[in-house]
Order: structure tokens, then sequence, then C-alpha cells
């Protein structure tokens, strides 16, 4: 039997990298709770992402749920976001008793398509979430237009979008706040975690009450906050890959640049054009095929490499404007170009190891399924 092809493999630095990093904790006992690790990832992260305030989570969601509610929104307001995301998103608007109004996506970025947002303004609308699909950066000029013509909150999702820049500024610059994920499966990873990174210096004390149980001292308690602290094994973690994050990157983009040069003006085969001044990060590889014109469906393809032990995604399927949880409640012919795409993506294997080979291997089965 091949080996198994995953779709993303973690990075990770050297077990002895790890170790190192680790052991002094075996002196202090100090696990949790902002200790040294903390401390030393913010402040790297501050730096990294060229921001006044970084605040870290124990995952990407918790962050995403906790600035939302950190933005005192109405009871019941709409907030304007994508369904072409994962499903954090749309969760952290309704968890937060939020309703969430969809937008349909851009059919050559998949980002939220800016001109169709302020038709969906009505006077509940409080906020726009959108997201950095694929780290594909969103029309950030033409949103906040929008967001200051309407006085709305932008929350960026950027979870995927991890040492994007965009005219040589980092992403993590844009609306009132952005979420990073430092999930295992994204370009960087702290196992789990996430950060939120801000410039309003009043947002603070309330996202570390929010994330630390509102508690100010021993006999002090003077929120009612939740928990959602980073640990110092993850900190850790990120300490050690933050020290090779632009080696990997550097790696993806060779991987991402073969597998451009073997599918790229393939008829029926449809690929993200790199963005205009735009660093991307190339944290994903997504494809889209058309079936009249390629001769095969995603379905198919997907099927195909799964014979041969390849496991490819299909990201995002379904859209969460669609999902059981969410029966009856939107109209999905509101969003035609996302469905359209969800219907017809793959995103291939990729992650900085994954050798011209394998890549070959994959453009190899794809391209024998081609119309004849
Ligand atoms: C991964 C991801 C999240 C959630 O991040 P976690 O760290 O897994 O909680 C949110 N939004 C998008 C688009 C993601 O891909």
């Amino acid at each position: 039997m091949n080996e198994e092809i995953l779709v993303t493999r973690s990075s990770m630095p050297d077990f002895e990298e790890y170790c190192n990093e680790i052991k002094d904790m075996w002196d202090t006992h100090w696990l949790t709770n902002m200790g040294d690790k903390h401390k030393q990832l913010q402040e790297e992260l501050e730096k990294r992402f060229d921001v006044p305030h970084v605040t870290l989570y124990t995952n990407g969601h918790l962050a995403l749920e906790n600035i939302i509610a950190a933005m005192n929104l109405p009871k019941h307001g709409e907030v304007i976001t994508t369904p072409y995301t994962f499903a954090s998103t749309t969760h952290a608007i309704v968890r937060n008793g939020l309703n969430p109004v969809f937008c349909d996506i851009n059919d050559e970025d998949f980002t939220i398509d800016a001109d169709k947002i302020e038709r969906l303004i009505t006077d509940k609308t409080c906020a726009i979430v959108p997201v950095h699909v694929y780290g594909n950066v969103c029309d950030v000029e033409k949103i906040q237009k929008i967001a200051d013509k309407y006085g709305l909150k932008v929350i960026y999702d950027a979870a995927h979008a991890f040492g994007v820049t965009y005219n040589g500024e980092s992403v993590a610059h844009f609306g009132n706040a952005s979420m990073f994920s430092f999930h295992a499966t994204k370009v960087f990873n702290t196992i789990e975690g996430g950060a939120l990174c801000y410039s309003d210096d009043s947002l603070v004390q309330k996202l570390y009450d929010m994330k630390n149980f509102g508690i100010h001292g021993p006999e002090d308690v003077a929120y009612v906050g939740g928990n959602a602290k980073m640990n110092e094994f993850q900190a850790a973690m990120g300490i050690c890959n933050l020290r090779h994050i632009d080696d990997e990157i550097e790696k993806r983009r060779i991987v991402t640049e073969h597998y451009r040069s073997r599918l790229e003006n393939v008829s029926g085969i449809v690929l993200c054009k790199p963005q205009k001044d735009v660093k991307p990060n190339y944290g994903y590889f997504p494809v889209v095929f058309n079936e009249k014109l390629f001769g095969a469906t995603r379905n198919d393809v997907f099927m195909a490499l799964a014979d041969n032990n390849i496991n490819a995604r299909k990201y995002f399927y379904p859209i969460s404007n669609t999902f059981e949880c969410f029966h009856g409640r939107y109209d999905v012919s509101e969003t035609p170009v996302a469905l359209h795409v969800s219907k017809r993506v793959l995103t291939l294997p990729l992650y900085a190891d994954l050798s011209e080979e394998i890549v070959d291997k994959i453009c190899d089965i794809i391209l024998a399924l081609r119309k004849k």
C-alpha cells in the first residue's frame, strides 16, 4: 500500500529544540496563566504583526467569539459575513446571539464580494465579519469605506492569513481587529491556539477579563468572563515554530509553484490567481473543477485521489448557510457564487515538506481524468 498522503502535515520544530524550550518549566512548574513563554510569544508576535496589541488564546475560535462579544453589539443585531468559510466564523456570530446575513463571494479569490455588501445593510446591521479565505486578502479598502459610512465594526477572520502582507503592510492592520488561528493545520501553529490583533487600547483589559474569568486579583473578581487562555506548552511550540516560519513559507511557495506549473492553463481547471500587491503565505491550494470543460467532477477527482491513498479536502463544502444546524433558516440561492464554487472546489495536499514527486503523482492522477 502507498504511504497515505494527508491534505496537510503540521509543522514541528526538531524534538530537541522543543525539549530545550520547555525545559525550564520543570524548574518553575509554571504551566499556564500568562507565564514567561506566553509573554515572550506575545511580544514576538506584536513585532511580527507590527500591531500595538496581540492577545493570545487557547484557540482561534474563542478569540473570534470573544472579540465579537467585546464589541458590545446590539442584541439580535445583523452581522454581514461570508458562508464560504470554516464553521467557526458563522458559529462565533450565532453563539453571540447575533444574526449572520450571508453575502456572496467573488469568483476570483473567493473572499466576500464587497460590491454586494451595501445592499444587505438594514437598520439592524452592526458589523461585518469577512474572511481572508485561503490567505487571499479581502477588498479591505472598500469594506472599510462601507463600515465608516454606516458606523459598522469590522472583524476579520484572518485564520488563514498568518504572514500575509498587502502593500507591504501586515494583514493584521485592517478593521477593528483580526483573528488568527494557530491550529495544528494552519501555516503557523501553537498545537492549538489563536490570537487577536488590534490597536484600541481600551480592548486590552476587556479581552483579558473575558479570557481569564474577569479575575483582577486573589480577592477581586470584577467581570463575568470565561476561560480561553493559551498555556505555556502551546506558547513554547509557537516560539519554536516562529523561528522557522519564513523557511516553511518559502518551502510552501516552491510546492505551490510546482502545482501551478502542472495545472495552470488546463481546460476546466481554475486556480486562484496571485493577488496584486499581496505577499501570500501559500497556506492552501484550492482547485475548481468545471466538469463540462474538464471531463470529470470534483467528486470524481476526490475519489481518484482517495483510491491512491491521497486525501484532498472539499474545503469549503458544504457552505455554512446550508449546514444542518441552520436547517431552513437561510436561503442559499442568495449566495450563488459561493454555492457554485463549494460544489466544485478541492484543496490539494500542501505542506512545507511535500515532495515534488508526490505533487507530480497527484497532478498525474488529476490530469488522467481529463476529457479525452
Ligand atoms: C481554523 C479556522 C478557524 C478556527 O480556528 P481554531 O484555532 O481551529 O479554533 C476559524 N476560521 C477559519 C476560516 C478557520 O480556518
